[in-house]
């Protein structure tokens, strides 16, 4: 969008405030709030911005200051103060793009993609539940009447919580974005809504948009809504599954179907699930970014009998126990990525190993059928399949060895996402838990 059609805008649908935003490694947006009367100079010379006060951008508190440049083509009006526009930016330092911009990571990706004739598109599902305080001044789902074992799209859950469900599927109206449903989850006070997938710049973009969104509309209800990856351990935790397509590079044809495949998939479609399997465990890392995440992909069942979330680097049919899951004729579910994921980096590094895959025809290997979280670990060696990564440390090791993934990082952010990651991990490593005082302080 240019500048000329943002002021447009602004005129018709009365803007008077511009979140300047960009994201930071963690994929939460930081914003400076900038009225409408300064467009010009924000589109000219961005937000400007402290790094090292936001977050991890490799920066110092010494460091020269970093402007976001908005790209107006990420604009969207926030729908529950439609005087204000929220823009995503571009990372800038001393006039040069800055390298620790997941943003810029991301459309260097679908660059290297576009040169290749292609362009992928996405679309997400975000899950995520909505807490209040518990007795002990902690967090816990909120409704003490959502309490079945297999609470997955019960109506009366549904039901009780209809008004903020109908307020986020009108504010997703509002926006453009064509949401098309929303159901509780398999998690007690767990949602998730769907809406239409697009290109996956515009998709990370309004990935980041949207859990800031809900959060806030949440609020507004007295409620905290998370899209931590597992909140609770005898509950399933919240994914953030990636629906996946790639297209040529005008995308006008979807390069993912072959109607003549019983799977409705393309050879390329094979390959870039090859890519996918072959950076499996490198992936991971930006899939699964945090300690916790971790604790969501295992196979252990919790309350509902089923964590629905994937263990194994496997592939197959309509079939939600394996980390690619083929829900119909031109695209694949990749299920690997939870709430916490950086939107941008998580898609650039799909991105990467699809294209890898592409590169070096890599295998897709077997289709697998089975229900995968009842295969004995002889049957598993049997047929090759390997584990994910069981711990962020692991994965950071993977991420470390993986050239293809560390390249699509780059040299700076490459280096700095495994140091910080790594302190994340030794943070947590230091902690003692209650599980430990339980479990060894009597005893020893
Ligand atoms: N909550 C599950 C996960 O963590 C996914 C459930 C579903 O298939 O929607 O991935
Ligand atoms: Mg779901």
């Amino acid at each position: 969008m240019s500048i000329e059609t943002t002021q447009a805008l602004i005129a018709d649908k009365g803007i008077e405030f511009f979140l300047c935003s960009f994201v930071e490694m963690s994929g939460v947006p930081k914003s400076k709030l900038v009225p409408a009367t300064h467009l010009d100079d924000m589109a000219r010379e961005g937000g400007g911005f402290a790094g090292f006060a936001c977050g991890e951008m490799g920066q110092g508190p010494h460091s020269p200051d970093m402007a976001a440049i908005p790209d107006f083509s990420s604009l969207q009006i926030v729908p529950f103060r439609p005087n204000l526009a929220w823009v995503a930016g571009d990372v800038h330092v001393e006039g040069a793009p800055y390298p620790f911009c997941p943003r810029g990571v991301l459309k260097r990706q679908l660059e290297i993609a576009r040169a290749k004739g292609f362009s992928l598109f996405s679309g997400v599902e975000p899950e995520f539940m909505l807490l209040g305080a518990d007795e002990k001044g902690g967090f816990a789902p909120y409704d003490a009447l959502d309490t079945l074992e297999k609470p997955c799209y019960d109506l009366r859950a549904l039901n009780r919580n209809l008004d903020l469900m109908t307020e986020l599927m009108k504010a997703l109206q509002f926006l453009g974005w064509e949401p098309y449903a929303n159901d509780h989850e398999d998690a007690n006070c767990q949602f998730e809504i769907n809406w239409t997938y697009s290109d996956a710049l515009l998709t990370a973009d309004r990935l980041t948009f949207y859990r800031w969104m809900v959060r806030s509309m949440a609020e507004k209800h007295g409620l905290t809504a998370t899209f931590m990856p597992k909140p609770f351990s005898h509950l399933t935790g919240n994914g953030c599954h990636h629906h996946l397509s790639l297209w040529n590079a005008d995308a006008t044809e979807n390069l993912f179907l072959d109607k003549g495949d019983e799977n409705g998939l393309s050879a390329l479609a094979y390959a870039f699930i090859g890519g996918l399997k072959a950076h499996a465990k490198g992936l991971c890392a930006l899939f699964a970014p945090t300690v916790n995440s971790y604790k969501r992909l295992v196979k252990g069942a919790p309350k509902s009998g089923a964590t629905w979330a994937p263990v194994y680097i496997s592939w197959g049919g309509s079939n939600r126990t394996q980390m690619i899951r083929i829900p119909g004729a031109g695209r694949i579910e990749l299920r690997t990525a939870d709430g916490s994921i950086n939107a941008y980096l998580a898609a650039a590094a799909m991105l990467a190993a699809g294209l890898d895959g592409i590169e070096k025809s890599l295998p897709a290997g077997e289709k697998n059928l089975d229900n995968l979280y009842e295969l004995s670990d002889a049957q598993l060696r049997e047929r090759g399949i390997e584990c994910l990564p069981s711990n962020l440390s692991e994965a950071l090791d993977e991420l470390e060895k993986d050239a293809v993934l560390m390249e699509m990082l780059g040299p700076q952010l490459g280096p700095e996402f495994l140091r910080v990651k790594r302190a994340e991990w030794k943070s947590y490593h230091d902690s003692v838990s209650s599980w430990e005082m339980q479990k060894y302080l009597g005893v020893f």
